[in-house]
């Protein structure tokens, strides 16, 4: 029965296995007791349960391998493996079964399903029992192995999992950034450039804009006209009706102005109440026709802040550019044709010299 040459070569070849492993053999038998301990003293720390109950309180994961008999009185083998694979913590740890010899091929089946890792049938051979315990170890620790470097890697890739969520956070958060300071900026450039109360141009970014036009000029041969507008007795609106008024007043001029002249002119504040429209490609006839469109529309239009039914009428004073003059002698001329309007009794527009 026993195979001592075989055991003996076993017991050398895996010495860490008897410092390490615990076993435990669940059977009633006395007889059984004797014969495993013979066998398996040498090679593993043995420990036995006659009694199945006090068995299944005793399993934990200190063991290495369980013996379990299916016979026992109280708790049958099957009841206690059905029990142990319901503990999670134990899922490791491997139960051999012993099982009797009149046991057919559905029952042995059946305790692969329960959760048996292996089967010996008794009565066994020693050199048979001693494999296939130390297989269940060696399996078992193999297993730990993998389920401790999977829980390592598990653990990496959370990790860069979670680095990679981080990184996507931090770029959509700059992109964020990103797109407002373009916001911004845009809000900035437009502040900068334009005048608040009538959304026109502000005299700097009117300047500019007629500053490439006369360039312009100089490389290709067009014309250019500047209206100079200024409201007629603006004063008295503003003491009749107060500030406020008088800014909306100029609110509902800039509209007007919008609304009367083409796409391409370009309107700005150039002061108070005056303001500045540049013609593109207009001679000083067609920035007459442009003017006096304006000031009629001015005229008849009922400007109507807070139920006052406001009438107002503006001068103009108008410029066609003059070939290789400047931007400050064009508007010195608009400016002198606007007082020309003034004091020629206003509502009139005047074409400079
Ligand atoms: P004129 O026909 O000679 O142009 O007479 P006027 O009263 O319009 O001329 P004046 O230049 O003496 O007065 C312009 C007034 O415009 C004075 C100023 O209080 C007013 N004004 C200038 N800027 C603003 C503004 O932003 N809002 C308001 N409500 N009034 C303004
Ligand atoms: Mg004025
Ligand atoms: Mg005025």
């Amino acid at each position: 029965m026993m195979n001592d040459t075989n055991a003996i070569s076993n017991k050398n070849t895996v010495p860490d296995i008897k410092q390490k492993s615990k076993i435990l053999c669940v059977d009633d038998s006395e007889s059984i007791r004797f014969l495993i301990e013979t066998i398996l003293d040498e090679y593993f720390t043995v420990e036995f349960e006659f009694n199945p109950v006090n068995a299944l309180m005793k399993i934990d994961e200190s063991y290495d391998c369980i013996l379990l008999d299916l016979m026992m009185p109280l708790l049958s083998g099957i009841e206690i493996l059905k029990e142990i694979r319901k503990n999670p913590k134990l899922s490791s740890l491997p139960v051999i079964v012993l099982t009797a010899k009149n046991c057919n091929e559905k029952e042995i089946a059946d305790l692969f399903a329960i959760g048996a890792n292996d089967y010996v049938t008794k009565p066994f051979l020693s050199a048979e029992l001693i494999a296939r315990v130390k297989h269940q170890i060696k399996l078992k620790s193999t297993t730990e192995e993998l389920i401790k470097t999977n829980d390592i890697l598990y653990k990496a890739v959370k990790k860069e999992e979670l680095l990679n969520e981080k990184i996507i956070e931090k770029t959509i958060q700059l992109k964020r950034s990103n797109k407002r300071i373009v916001t911004l900026n845009k809000r900035l450039r437009y502040l900068a450039t334009h005048d608040k109360l009538t959304k026109f141009y502000n005299r700097r970014a009117f300047y500019i804009f007629l500053e490439n036009d006369i360039k312009r000029l100089k490389r290709i041969n067009t014309k250019l006209s500047l209206l100079m507008i200024d409201i007629d007795y603006f004063k008295n609106i503003n003491d009749t009706y107060g500030h406020l008024t008088g800014d909306m007043v100029l609110r509902s001029l800039s509209d007007i102005i919008r609304s009367t002249l083409r796409e391409i002119d370009i309107a700005g504040r150039y002061g108070g109440e005056e303001f500045l429209i540049l013609l593109p490609d207009s001679d000083a006839k067609g920035a007459k026709i442009a003017a006096e469109k304006l000031r009629k529309q001015v005229e008849k239009s009922v400007i109507d802040p807070d139920n006052l039914k406001i009438k107002l009428t503006i001068s103009i004073g108008i410029a066609e550019f003059i070939a290789n003059e400047d931007l400050d002698s064009l508007i010195a001329r608009v400016d002198k044709a606007l007082y020309v309007a003034k004091n020629s009794g206003r509502n009139v527009t005047v074409v400079a010299e």
